[in-house]
């Protein structure tokens, strides 16, 4: 029996080298290993042999098996591999370009501005977003029956606690910890119960405060245009028009000349060539007493600004839901500035 199995062994080797195609390869595995294969053969041969000799023949058969397997086997993939790489690498196709991330478009202008007045010698301050009554309204003069603290625009956790509305709060605790002469801006996030094409819930706002001796509203005019100009470029027109605001008195809401339009008028503008940008005004002397400043000595204006109308106006983005729904077209259309 052992001459059988060497025999076979050179049957199969001697096929093998001669195989010229897949389906040759096939027949030869399937008159070896197949259910009727010369293999299966040998095994039903094998009881008959005596019991010393059956364990070096089953041995042998095993080995044979093995042979026939791996043989098979490493034909099986050299003949699939066999020209592949050579035939799909085009080395004259371009590589492929690494993904890189940029920073979101509010985080953008939120930098610009803040660097802009850091230039100006502004602090960047900030606060908790979530806010007492009292640092919210109270302490900002803004009593209880204002329509500010409307249930339709704040969002309460209790009663005396709230998601802060405006980034106002920072200035109080800002002047409650330190004394005058201040400059400092307040980048963050505000919450307002609102939502459509200009609103979303949450918000990015900036707000600034400068408090010392004499500072009065020429301080507050010379330093909107330097900042506004900054952003929208040196030929910006802005003009103040009378506002009111519990916090500041005298209180100016701020415009510049529409960027979509150039002032003539247009849909973006209402016709009017003119763009609301921001609020602001001088410290009321009641904020002041709030926080135990003397306001016969000091003087200040404050003033405070969405940073997703800048960066829509910047960019010419006409839905703010833009900016918080993650879709990658949208974002990479913002690469570092
Ligand atoms: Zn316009």
């Amino acid at each position: 029996m052992i001459e059988i199995i060497n025999k076979l062994r050179q049957d199969f080797d001697s096929r093998l080298n001669s195989v010229a195609d897949p389906k040759q390869l096939e027949q030869i595995r399937i008159d070896f290993l197949g259910k009727k294969g010369s293999l299966q053969g040998l095994m039903k041969d094998l009881r008959n042999a005596s019991a010393e000799e059956k364990p070096k023949l089953g041995k042998d058969i095993n080995l044979l098996k093995q042979h026939v397997e791996q043989e098979i086997n490493n034909k099986t993939l050299g003949s699939k591999s066999v020209g592949k790489p050579e035939d799909t690498f085009d080395t004259t196709l371009p590589g492929r370009k690494e993904l890189t991330g940029t920073l979101h478009p509010i985080t953008q202008v939120m930098e610009e501005i803040t660097s802009i007045f850091f230039g100006l010698g502004f602090q960047v301050e900030e606060g908790p977003e979530i806010e007492t009554d009292y640092y919210n309204f109270e302490a900002l003069n803004i009593p209880k029956d204002h329509p500010a603290r409307d249930m339709q625009d704040t969002f309460y956790i209790e009663d005396e606690t709230v998601l802060r509305t405006h980034t106002s709060p920072v200035q109080i605790h800002v002047m409650e910890n330190r004394e005058p002469p201040l400059r400092i801006i307040a980048p963050g996030k505000v919450y307002r119960c609102d939502s459509d094409v200009s609103h979303t819930p949450m918000s990015h706002q900036i707000e600034g405060l400068m408090v010392d001796e004499g500072v009065s509203f020429s301080h507050l005019k010379g330093i909107m245009n330097i900042f506004l100009q900054e952003v929208f470029g040196k030929d910006t027109k802005i003009r103040f028009r009378p506002s009111f605001f519990p916090f500041t008195c005298p209180s100016a809401e701020v415009d510049i000349q529409c960027v979509m339009c150039s002032g003539k008028g247009c849909r973006v503008c209402s016709q009017t060539g003119w763009l609301e940008i921001l609020g602001a005004g001088m410290v009321d002397p009641a904020v002041f007493k709030s926080v135990g400043y003397d306001s016969e000595k000091w003087t200040g204006f404050a003033f405070g600004l969405g940073i997703e109308r800048i960066a829509m106006l910047k960019f010419g983005i006409n839905d703010i839901r833009l900016f918080f729904e993650n879709d990658l077209r949208f974002l990479k259309q913002f690469p570092a500035l």
